[in-house]
């Protein structure tokens, strides 16, 4: 009978649970041991004034190499620690990491360079949050005016009163706020114009679309009017070559991010990258 009963759920197992979720139990096994063993790490992005060509800012993006060498991108492996809580622990050492490097960062002769950090909306809607935030800065000693913080527009959108309760506090602490992946969403102008941000960033999906003929980027000019008009910053990211970063200026954007200027960056590629540049500019 228990042998029966033992196979019977053996077949459950087996037909219901397709192997997708035994792929994702496995990766969330993985994860677990990765982030003991300490095989995440972060990499940096450059952000640059369009009109200048200033480095203005690097965006942290976290990282995760298996023992193998391969990566799991976190598009695969954030969905999954969003789900298992995970996220929380790991959003708070993403953001630690970040606050250090902009230290560093700002040494090598970019005293205003800005560290903007992804929070997840797990993260953020987390009672401690708020607490872990400011004792990241005063664990850094970073100035929080240098700090921003990436939330999606669906995320700024649910839940209005508690999500505007937290951007002010944020904002209280002197740190800036950013809409990420901007314009894939459907939040309302009354909607946004009520939100304390600061910049809003095209989803690149929208400056790809400024090679192509047909759609020839109306959402990335629509995103950049909306911004202008609310007083934010316009940043662009996924920018790839000179022709979107020249249709971007054209339209009033005042910020970019993509391959054509550099791919994220470990912290000494940067250092790196950076001298480059001022060595040799445009
Ligand atoms: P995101 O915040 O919208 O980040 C931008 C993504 O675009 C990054 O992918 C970046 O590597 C990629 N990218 C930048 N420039 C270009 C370009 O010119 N061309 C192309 N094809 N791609 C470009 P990545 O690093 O794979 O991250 C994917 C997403 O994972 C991020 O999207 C963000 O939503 C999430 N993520 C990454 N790091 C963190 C983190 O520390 N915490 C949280 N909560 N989410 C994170
Ligand atoms: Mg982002
Ligand atoms: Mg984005
Ligand atoms: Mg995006």
């Amino acid at each position: 009978r228990a042998k029966k009963s033992r196979r019977g759920s053996f077949v459950m197992y087996s037909t219901e649970m397709g192997s997708d979720i035994r792929e994702r139990v496995r990766l969330l096994q993985n994860l677990r041991s990765a982030v003991e063993s300490e095989r995440l790490f972060v990499v940096y992005q450059p952000q640059v004034n369009l009109a200048s060509g200033a480095v203005v800012g690097v965006e942290a993006l976290i990282r995760w190499r298996k023992e193998d060498g391969s990566f799991v991108a976190p598009d695969r492996f954030i969905p999954l620690a969003e789900a298992s809580g995970m996220i929380v622990a790991i959003g708070d050492w993403v953001l630690r990491m970040a606050c250090r490097e902009l230290v560093r960062f700002q040494a090598l002769g970019l005293p205003t360079l800005r560290m903007s950090v992804n929070v997840s909306q797990i993260q953020f809607r987390h009672p401690d949050f708020l607490e872990k935030l400011n004792a990241a800065l005063l664990d850094t000693g970073i100035n929080p005016r240098y700090l921003e913080l990436e939330i999606t527009e669906s995320v700024a959108m649910e839940d209005a009163d508690f999500m505007l309760e937290t951007l002010h506090m944020v904002r209280e602490l002197g740190i800036s706020i950013a809409i990420d992946d901007f314009g894939t969403g459907y939040s309302s102008l009354s909607q946004l114009r009520q939100l304390p941000i600061d910049r809003l960033k095209i989803d690149r999906a929208f400056v790809g679309e400024l090679s192509q003929q047909v759609s020839g980027g109306h959402i990335a000019a629509m995103v950049i009017e909306l911004g202008r008009n609310l007083k934010l910053t316009v940043i662009a990211e996924g920018i790839e070559d000179e022709g979107q970063a020249q249709s971007l200026l054209g339209l009033g954007c005042h910020e970019g991010q993509g391959y054509l200027y550099a791919k994220p960056l470990l912290p000494a590629q940067f250092t790196e990258w950076y001298q480059a540049r001022v060595a040799n500019p445009g």
